[in-house]
């Protein structure tokens, strides 16, 4: 997700940014502009934020294809953490609050940008639950690199409504409190769309009304947390066809027209939820299913409800990702998309600034697909393929507190970081027990790089959080910097940012690796292999190398 890339892949950003990232020649950092009032609104867990904690949305909205319009209520369920006498809400500024009730007493509000400050009139008292309706409408405005919620025709014609906010945020087209950090417990959305269309949303389907009134209103019930922004919404004509894996429903949907392409493509769907329930944990949502639907975008991993534009191809956008000839053999969308099932919608990054928990585990996971599928020595070169995207000029880890969507770095640099803390683990049975763990233990959660840090501190009794630090919070790769002597003797260092850096590093003969255990102080080795031929598993572990 950045605001740089014009496609829309939440993770969607990857697509997109990679795009972008090999075009574009090194240009020296841009000090990060100041963070806006509208920023910190949105992106900090401010007083009125922190007072409260969701426990339930029942969203019910009407949707107008002709008239590009979106009318309903929030009913917001949550429990106070202390006593006070208003919280904040979030709706953008360009739809209208029509009223907001505590049962029948309509409530004060006060609208600031994109919050919205709601006034009590007595004071909500620490641990009690209370509920409120959130009436709104208006005509949301396209926005964002995925459109926030977009107002299309399909290339038969029938109206085609999807709404994909990450990064511009769900209050684009519905009130909610518009964070990371709180998610609900549960959710029911309401759909209301006229009658010759279908709307296929998150959770389980618990049926469809005819309004009588040229209207039918479909149903969902959503059995676990969410994140806002992968509650969505696809309105079109869709189409319908079923499948299971084990005890678990697949639900797809594509346009009539692409019911073929859909029904072989869309396949790939079990051999993904097979590859990541064996190396990260159970399918996240399983009273919910596990549904893929044909978006106008590239995809975006809504939770239980992925959203699909690959053109029913292998690769991305029928490009080979990674250029190296594995991107081919599978469907990328589908495979990064769905990896969010697990690391961004069941594991999720409190604030944005901790985005790579979600995009470079997302990312990671591409490669735990291919290894499941085709090998360790593909996978390993998919991974390396995704240098040529990285840049290396801002940290990946981005100011917290202000919404502010960290460099596509996180994707590709991310993975790079992981496959990097496999070759620290150096081995593949404890790795993929780490990996488990490490989901299981933040499985639901809402996390920050800290609590990643702390857990895998602890399960290998390493001290890492100079690795994480130097990967994570600086932009410069570490630097092995080796200096050959006559006699034989290698002297070789870290150049890294994070004084306290070690990273154990294979290096000399390929056929024979040794391991060296370079800190940023000079050390000595001896080797039998000359300067010219002495190598670096650089395709292991992601650093640069500089010879003397
Ligand atoms: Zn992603």
């Amino acid at each position: 997700m950045s605001g740089r890339l014009s496609c829309a892949c939440a993770f969607a950003l990857p697509l997109c940014l990679t795009t972008i990232a090999a075009a574009q020649a090194p240009q020296a950092p841009q000090p990060p502009r100041a963070p806006t009032r509208a920023d910190i609104l949105r992106g900090a867990y401010g007083p009125y934020r922190a007072n409260n904690d969701l426990l339930s949305y029942d969203l019910k909205v009407r949707v107008d294809p002709e008239k590009k319009s979106i009318s309903g209520r929030n009913t917001i369920r949550f429990r106070m953490l202390k006593d006070d006498t208003r919280i904040q809400l979030d709706l953008v500024a360009n739809l209208n609050v029509e009223k907001i009730l505590l049962g029948q007493a309509a409530l004060k509000y006060e609208r600031e940008l994109g919050a919205v400050f709601v006034d009590f009139p007595e004071t909500l008292r620490k641990n009690r639950v209370y509920s409120i309706d959130f009436y709104y409408s208006g005509n949301p405005t396209e926005t964002g690199r995925f459109g926030g919620i977009a107002f299309r025709k399909d290339p038969s014609g029938h109206a085609w409504i999807n709404t994909a906010c990450q990064g511009v945020g769900a209050s684009v087209w519905w009130p909610n409190k518009d964070q990371q950090l709180d998610e609900v417990e549960n959710m029911r959305l309401s759909v209301e769309v006229p009658s010759d269309l279908v709307d296929v949303s998150n959770g389980r389907f618990l049926g469809k009304t005819d309004l009588g009134d040229g209207y039918t209103r479909y149903d969902w019930s959503i059995q676990y947390p969410i994140n806002n922004y992968c509650v969505s919404l696809n309105i079109g004509n869709y189409v319908h066809f079923t499948d299971r894996l084990e005890e678990m429903t697949l639900d797809f949907y594509c346009l009539p027209e692409n019911l073929e392409k859909a029904r072989s493509q869309f396949a790939q769907a079990k051999s993904m939820i097979q590859a990541f329930q064996k190396y990260f944990g159970e399918y996240p949502f399983k009273k919910d299913g596990y549904k893929l639907i044909e978006a106008p975008y590239s995809g975006m991993e809504h939770q239980s409800a992925v959203t699909y534009g690959n053109h029913f191809a292998n690769g991305y956008l029928e490009r080979d990702w990674t250029g190296v000839g594995i991107s081919t053999k599978f469907d990328f969308i589908i495979i990064h998309e769905s990896a969010h099932e697990w690391w961004g919608n069941s594991v999720t990054a409190g604030d944005v600034c901790d985005e790579w928990i979600h995009e470079g585990w997302g990312t990671y996971a591409e490669a735990v697909y291919v290894e499941h599928m085709w090998g360790k020595d593909d996978a390993l070169k998919y991974l390396n393929g995704y240098k040529t995207k990285v840049r290396n000029r801002e940290p990946i880890i981005t100011p917290c507190g202000v919404n502010r969507t960290p460099p596509q770095d996180m994707y590709f640099k991310g993975a790079l970081f992981l496959n990097t803390l496999r070759s620290v683990v150096d081995n593949d049975a404890r790795w993929w027990k780490l990996v488990r763990d490490a989901y299981g233990r933040f499985k639901y959660r809402n996390i920050t790089t800290d609590d990643m840090v702390k857990f895998f501190n602890q399960h290998t009794g390493k001290n890492l959080t100079p690795l994480f630090d130097q990967y994570l919070r600086h932009a410069a790769l570490p630097t092995l910097e080796l200096q050959f002597a006559d006699d034989g003797t290698v002297s070789y260092r870290w150049k890294a940012d994070v004084k306290e850096f070690a990273l154990p590093v294979k290096v000399g003969a390929r056929a024979n690796w040794q391991t060296i255990q370079p800190t940023t102080e000079w050390k000595t080795m001896k080797s039998a292999v000359k300067a010219e031929d002495f190598e670096v598993a650089t395709d292991l572990y992601y650093v640069s190398v500089a010879k003397k």
